[in-house]
């Protein structure tokens, strides 16, 4: 028997439902083995014929993106009734993703900032949009947009993580085949990734040599075979969770952390700034300031993906 499905995207960009259609050849074995009874990206539905559905009808729900307006999480609260398995597939469902970026700013200074201020924008009355908007009898609601970006397991229970930006697509079959061989591990666990750390998985050599200065990738180009970290280039590579193949790595390009962190890893940002210290080669003050001085932006570098999970987050709506 098929396992009845449900796709559903959040605050998403779209290409975490791209990465299933990426699974190419597979995807028939997908067809084979699940039937879709919602997906937003690929089929047309209507939410009260999902509301109609009984409860924990679905046999699995696949949410993608992350938990950006009352729409965003209502649809999370009801299809974690009809489903009897919550997975929060990519980046933004599983540590808030890109859009988690958000959280360093207020609502207001994001309406403010898209609708009156951004340069290619003409608002003179400086409107914005409203939550509730009635004309006589015409009446139109819009979802609130709230202050702050919140993962999946912030608003509903979830019993899996498929993490990365996107998760790669064999990935993605891995962990859908371990649904429907019944292979599952337990509640809570990981999917689709491994239990080590990036570097395990990367190719580069490394050669446990100190830093002596920072740099970006638009200053150098770096050795193709050596640790990108080593070679001054900042690389949460330490921090993130293995999985993507090292993907990044392979094209020159220091890991940003899409895979989120290891299990025993409360905040990555924060781990990556601690395992970042302990191989600057500087010991004195003036010389750790200098190296400080030299990372652009630390903050959303080492929170590049998982500002909305970490343990510096804001807990106001
Ligand atoms: S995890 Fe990445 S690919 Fe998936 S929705 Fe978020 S931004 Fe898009
Ligand atoms: S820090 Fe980055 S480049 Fe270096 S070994 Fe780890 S993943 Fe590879
Ligand atoms: S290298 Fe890092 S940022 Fe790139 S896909 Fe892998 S985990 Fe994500």
């Amino acid at each position: 028997m098929k396992l009845k499905t449900g796709i559903y995207w959040g605050a998403a960009c779209g290409g975490c439902d791209v990465a299933v259609l990426d699974t190419h050849e597979k995807l028939l074995d997908i067809a084979d083995h699940m039937e879709f009874f919602l997906w937003p990206c690929a089929m047309d539905f209507k939410y009260e014929d999902v509301k109609a559905l009984d409860d924990d009808f679905l046999d699995i729900v696949l949410y993608n993106g992350a938990i950006r307006n009352s729409e965003n999480e209502e649809i999370a609260r009801l299809l974690r009734r009809k489903g009897k398995v919550m997975v929060a597939v990519g980046a933004c469902a599983h540590i808030g993703g890109i859009p988690g970026l958000a959280n360093f700013y207020t609502r207001d200074d994001i309406l403010k900032r898209v609708y009156i201020d951004s340069p290619s924008t003409t608002n003179d009355e400086g409107t914005l949009p409203v939550e509730h908007w009635a004309n006589g009898d015409e009446k139109l609601e819009l979802p609130r947009f709230y202050n702050t970006v919140k993962t999946l397991d912030q608003v509903v229970d979830v019993d899996y993580y498929l993490p990365g930006c996107p998760p790669v697509p064999q990935q993605i079959v891995n962990a859908l085949t371990a649904v429907w061989e019944g292979a599952l591990p337990p509640k809570g666990s990981i999917i689709g990734a491994g239990t080590k750390t990036l570097c395990d998985e990367c190719p580069r050599v490394k050669e446990e040599k100190m830093i002596p200065a920072i740099k970006r990738t638009h200053m150098m180009i770096p050795d193709p075979e050596r640790c990108l970290l080593e070679q001054g280039l900042v690389c949460l590579g330490p921090v993130t969770r293995e999985g993507c193949g090292a993907r990044c790595i392979k094209s020159g390009v220091p890991c940003r952390g899409c895979y989120g962190p290891l299990d025993e890893v409360p905040d990555m940002g924060m781990k990556m700034l601690s395992a970042l210290a302990s191989v600057l080669e500087p010991k004195e003050l003036k010389e750790i300031d200098e190296i400080v001085d030299m990372m652009v932006d630390p903050l959303r570098t080492f929170h590049r993906f998982s500002m909305a999970a970490s343990i510096l987050r804001r807990k106001n709506t």
